[in-house]
């Protein structure tokens, strides 16, 4: 058996599932961990942004009458 090239041996490589898209990506190194990517990142983010900041609607109700 011939050595994996690339490994670090510096033990399992700790991956997790990306929150947004469940693909499994590595978590160390990872500047979009726990997301797979930055549009996973961003996407999440967005939104929670919408959740938060949520836009108060004038609802005016409709007039009666005349
Ligand atoms: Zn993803």
């Amino acid at each position: 058996m011939s050595p994996a090239p690339g490994d670090e041996g510096g033990g399992i490589p700790l991956r997790v599932n990306c929150p947004r898209c469940g693909e499994s990506t590595v978590y160390q190194g990872n500047p979009w961990r726990p997301f797979c990517s930055e549009r996973c990142k961003l996407i999440d983010l967005g939104r929670w942004a919408e959740e938060k900041y949520v836009i108060p609607t004038d609802d005016t109700p409709p007039e009666e009458g005349e």
